[in-house]
């Protein structure tokens, strides 16, 4: 089965409804991966995955699995109103990442409580079981997924994807240019290891490069830094993700024209991602 996603969100930090995002979308961070089976794959739980929730209602899935690449409530704030956890028919396996501090469960558990929610996690009904990642490759419906740690403050993922000889790598919060980008082979890049070869990257691109110099160390990456990332890995084609707030669908659009501009011919022109974008590999 080749792979084939869905974006639910793709804005960065905060959702931003409104006129001037009607065409790429408001909603954070949440992309759907068909498993071709009765479960559900699903990388992060921004505000997307409100959407995608009720979709999954309406399709009857009651076996999911979400991967989060890190617990940044841009990541994590749509879980609450994700429908199926409110049915007790439904089986949620939650992975995430690793922290000498706190289990995963605690740590998501913090938005389920009051003052920040008025329910308890106790009232969900839905069973939810959580595991760390990363740890041996997670497989299922024909698919099967990596991840490692990448260079984004607190314990932070990427997921490699892989079926059927088409490969996908998700990075949306990332800035490898911290330790070194040009130059280097993939496996001293950040995410490097993930993104090789990789048929699709859908990479961090928040900023612009003169917006980027300000804001060293906040974790997330230029344009030019993602075309650079996604050469020196040798991947084919970058998806611009993780859309900064303040970014109109026209700031995007030009965002997308600076990136084709830097992009060299062994690649395919990037594309901007987009609330509602399907794609398929193979
Ligand atoms: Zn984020
Ligand atoms: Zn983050």
């Amino acid at each position: 089965m080749s792979l084939q996603l869905k974006i639910w969100g793709c804005r960065g930090s905060v959702p931003t409804p409104g006129p001037d995002t009607v065409t790429h979308g408001g909603n954070t961070s949440c992309v759907e991966v068909m498993v071709g089976d009765e479960a559900a794959l699903v990388l992060d739980a921004g505000t997307g995955i409100r959407a995608l929730g009720l979709d999954l209602v309406q399709r009857g899935t009651r076996r999911i699995h979400l991967f989060l690449t890190h617990l940044h409530l841009d990541h994590l704030e749509g879980l609450r109103f994700f429908a199926p956890i409110w049915d007790e028919k439904v089986t949620l396996e939650v992975w995430g990442p690793r922290s000498p501090v706190l289990g995963l469960r605690e740590r998501v558990l913090r938005a389920f409580s009051p003052p920040l929610f008025p329910l308890d996690f106790r009232d969900v009904p839905a069973r939810i079981a959580f595991h760390d990642l990363p740890a041996e490759p997670w497989r299922g419906g024909g698919i099967s997924l990596v991840a490692d740690l990448v260079l984004h403050p607190g314990p932070t993922l990427g997921f490699r994807l892989e079926s059927d000889g088409s490969s996908l790598a998700y990075l949306p919060d990332h800035e490898p240019a911290l330790a070194g980008i040009v130059g280097r082979s993939p496996d001293w890049i950040s995410g490097g290891a993930l993104a090789a070869g990789a048929d699709l990257v859908l990479h961090d691109a928040q900023y612009l490069d003169e917006e980027y110099g300000a804001r060293i160390g906040w974790g997330h990456s230029s344009v030019d830094d993602a075309v650079a990332f996604c050469r020196a890995v040798d991947a084919r084609r970058l998806v611009l993700f993780h859309h900064e707030p303040e970014r109109s669908d026209h700031a995007l659009e030009l965002l997308q024209d600076r990136a084709r501009a830097l992009t060299g011919d062994r690649q395919l022109p990037p594309l901007l991602a987009r609330e509602g974008m399907v794609v398929e590999l193979g």
